[in-house]
């Protein structure tokens, strides 16, 4: 007979001890369970591991979706001006870390940025 419970972190205090609780944890559940799918809420059981489900996968599926976006949006090409090799994202501009050269992505190539107020004018840098 234990009446000092100290190292026991569980502020309601039942005196029962961890065991037991998890054993009237696990019946509730299953009692829960049973209570839903006898009372024609089997599909509420049914959503409640479908959720369970999603909160385990989809971590994971943004995970490699997250992996697959940052691949598809970083392209790797050459420097038009000074033909050095790096990755930049699709969506912005950027500079070529090696020469300085404003450029931007365009059909998996870098391209030179035509300066603004100079229209209609496809950039193709001829050596
Ligand atoms: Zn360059």
């Amino acid at each position: 007979m234990r009446y000092y419970t100290f190292g026991n972190n569980l502020p309601n205090g039942s005196g029962n001890g961890d065991r037991w609780s998890d054993v009237r944890f696990w019946l509730t559940t299953l009692l829960v369970f049973w209570t839903f799918s006898a009372i024609g809420l089997g599909w509420l059981v049914n959503s409640f591991f479908i959720l369970i489900g999603l909160i385990t996968f989809v971590p994971v599926i943004a995970f490699f979706g997250l992996q697959w976006w940052i691949k598809r949006s970083i392209v790797t090409a050459d420097c038009p001006v000074c033909d050095a090799t790096f990755n930049a994202s699709r969506a912005s501009q950027f500079q070529c870390p090696n020469c300085g050269e404003p450029l931007q992505e365009q059909q998996n190539k870098f391209v030179r940025l035509t300066p603004p107020g100079t229209i209609d004018i496809d950039v193709q840098v001829v050596d």
